[in-house]
């Protein structure tokens, strides 16, 4: 696939949440496209709607309105094998707080998706001992994760995200709840995926590491975005006065 391709394509994107009657405007008419392959990395304040965009990709919730493509197909016209095809192989979705599940060891949790979608068990064990190889953890797959530190959680989120292959993986703040001498293990892990040309969506409060190894970076701010470029010039074009002030209002 030529890398130029776009992968998905993110159409006047609203969501609207309704609680006890007082309605919020999360996202209001959001528009972008990912290429196959590249690497988007997304900023903004708390509440500027972020999860909100992931969530809608990822179809864990439906956006009230506009349209979100994947090489061309509306995928909320995906139900039954395609939606299933779509959540396995097309997209994998870095939860924020890891969403691991605690009665089951790493190694179950990283099987528990290829089981789900049938894949035969030979298959399945080669996979998960490259996986476990590549991101350093074979020594706590017979582990559960109340045994795991922050750093091996994320490690095996990220090897369950993995798991299926995906076109693309959504990560949601992938470091936010980890302790800071976890950080860096995980941004190294990130980078080489970024380097194997995996198409990754990255929502991040990691500025330095956002400017280093995103294609393009997008600012949100109240459902909609604010700046979108790439990291050279939407860093370093602005003069400092007003780098400090964009910053003020875009990160924490
Ligand atoms: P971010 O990830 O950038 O912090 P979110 O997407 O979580 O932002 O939230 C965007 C806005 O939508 C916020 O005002 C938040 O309070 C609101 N919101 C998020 N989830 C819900 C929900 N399930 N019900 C009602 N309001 C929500
Ligand atoms: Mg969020």
């Amino acid at each position: 696939m030529n890398c130029k391709e776009k992968l998905l394509e993110v159409r006047d994107l609203h969501k609207v949440y309704t609680k006890e009657g007082v309605p919020t405007k999360a996202l209001n008419g959001i528009t972008f496209n990912v290429l196959n392959g590249e690497y988007l990395g997304i900023m903004g304040a708390s509440g500027s709607g972020k999860t909100t965009l992931l969530n809608c990709i990822a179809t864990v919730i439906k956006p009230t309105a506009g349209q979100i493509l994947l090489s061309g197909a509306n995928i909320s016209s995906f139900d039954g094998g395609k939606l299933a095809e779509y959540r396995g192989n097309k997209i994998g979705y870095l939860f924020q707080d890891f969403a691991l599940l605690d009665n089951l060891t790493g190694r179950e949790n990283i099987l528990l998706p290829l089981s789900i979608h049938n894949m035969d068990i030979s298959t399945a064990e080669k996979r998960l001992t490259d996986i476990a190889g590549f991101l350093g953890i074979t020594d706590v797959l017979s582990k559960f994760p109340t045994q795991m530190s922050g750093g091996q959680k994320q490690r095996v989120a990220i090897a369950r995200a993995l798991s299926m292959n995906p076109d693309a993986i959504l990560f949601d703040e992938p470091t936010s709840a980890l302790d800071p001498e976890m950080v860096g293990e995980v941004l190294k892990i990130m980078k080489e995926l970024a380097q194997e040309g995996l198409t990754m969506i990255v929502v991040t409060h990691e500025m330095e590491f956002a400017r280093d190894v995103s294609h393009r970076i997008i600012f949100m701010d109240k459902g909609v975005i604010a700046e979108e470029g790439k990291p050279e010039i939407i860093f370093t074009q602005p003069k400092e006065e007003r780098t400090r002030e964009f910053l003020q209002r875009y990160l924490k």
